[in-house]
């Protein structure tokens, strides 16, 4: 166990994720399986042929799992590149040692983006004239050559040159300097919705602009199209590269792509309960008392919070795993603690964990339902945790 002098230094880091034994399991805190993450890896990459590469998404820091930790169990486990949002999580991956070829998402538009993307030899998303022109005037200066990916918006309508102007596109980038296109790629609006219409228009749309880019002689070394959804639902999508987000992590984009692969959650949510007690009947249960007690009530208080990122619009909706049972959450949410109604399990104790998102014993509560009570998506909640929890890494 760690001693409290040495809680700052580890605490410095943000996002790191220590080993089971160096943190303090005193409040609340994240698990990570890295067993569930190499087995998710190793199950999507059977899905896989031989000419297409997994890009494992590690944007907003690793879908909340810690990025730099899931970089390196995902990369032992077969992932050959890394994807991120902003610039600034590649230089944390870079920071941290990590040396796969690292895709930024995001758009980059000034000269000192530029310098940081070159420095830390990240590969940059173009999608637009302007944008290329910028890093070719800046790495010119520089002396330096970057790979670059071209963006085509066939449908988002996110980042992107029109599928329409690929070719005038491609070709303005291949006469400029210090720029070498490493791969042209799209990405898909519904790839998670069971009717494919938009999505073949999509795909339709991407082999059109393909087409015309082989034909004018640009044609690119790579291609790629598929988030987890498109990887699960169609192997026409895969092509050389497949960029997998929520799937390594466990979780279904939709109840359909459920038999597509074996999957676990890669994330366990678990908090403390700090305190137990009678109230009497009638008693109103946190602030603005959403929840008044109609009989005397043996309630548990448990230290996480909103500012956790246990949404506040759970309050009195929320289910706990305690002792393997399912309990309701009463009142509202607070920013760092919550209240349980614990009359099932009445000689819980303050020191035991409560399971938010996660199993114990027979019982499970994932993302998924977090999400339908909410009316959001899964990713959502994921990104949720904060820093602010500590990630502990476990092997089961
Ligand atoms: C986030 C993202 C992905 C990963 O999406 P998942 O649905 O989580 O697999 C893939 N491609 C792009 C462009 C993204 O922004």
């Amino acid at each position: 166990m760690l001693s409290w002098e040495q809680l700052p230094a580890l605490l410095a880091q943000p996002g790191q994720i220590a080993s089971a034994q160096q943190v303090v399991r005193q409040r609340a805190w994240v698990e990570i399986s890295d067993r569930a993450l190499s087995t998710n890896v190793r199950h999507l990459r059977q899905l896989l042929g031989p000419q297409t590469d997994l890009m494992a998404v590690v944007k907003a820091d690793a879908y909340g799992h810690g990025a730099l930790k899931v970089a390196q169990t995902v990369l032992a486990a077969g992932a050959s590149w890394l994807a991120v949002a902003t610039l600034q999580e590649g230089v944390e991956l870079r920071a941290g040692g990590i040396e796969a070829p690292i895709l930024l998402l995001g758009a980059s538009n000034t000269p000192e983006e530029v310098e940081a993307i070159a420095r830390w030899k990240l590969q940059p998303t173009l999608g637009a004239v302007q944008q290329a022109l910028v890093f070719s005037e800046t790495l010119a200066a520089l002396g330096q050559t970057l790979p670059v990916h071209l963006k085509l918006d066939t449908g988002m309508s996110r980042l992107g040159t029109l599928w329409t102007d690929a070719v005038g596109f491609g070709r303005f980038v291949a006469q400029l300097p210090n720029l070498s296109v490493a791969s042209v790629y799209s990405h898909l609006a519904t790839a998670d919705d069971p009717d494919p219409t938009i999505a073949r228009q999509q795909h339709r749309r991407f082999t059109e602009a393909i087409g015309a880019l082989r034909a004018a002689n640009l044609a690119p070394p790579r291609l790629h199209l598929a988030n987890s959804a498109a990887m699960l639902s169609d192997r026409a999508l895969h092509y050389d590269l497949v960029r997998v987000g929520l799937a390594l992590y466990g979780l279904y984009p939709a109840a359909h792509l459920r038999e597509a692969v074996a999957l676990r959650p890669v994330m366990q949510v678990k908090a403390r309960v700090t305190q137990v007690k009678t109230i009497p009947a009638g008693s109103g249960v946190s602030y603005g008392h959403l929840f008044v007690t109609d009989r005397p009530l043996r309630v548990a208080v448990v230290g996480i919070g909103y500012a956790d990122g246990v949404p506040r619009n759970l309050s009195n909706r929320l289910e706990v795993l305690l002792r393997g049972q399912r309990v309701r959450q009463i009142g509202a949410i607070a920013m760092d603690q919550l209240m349980l109604d614990v009359d099932a399990v009445p000689d819980v104790q303050a020191g035991e964990t409560a399971v938010l998102l996660g199993t114990d014993g027979n019982a499970a509560i994932s993302a998924d339902e977090w999400a339908q009570k909410l009316g959001t998506i899964s990713w959502e909640i994921l990104c949720g945790f904060k820093h602010r929890l500590p990630r502990v890494s476990t092997t089961d």
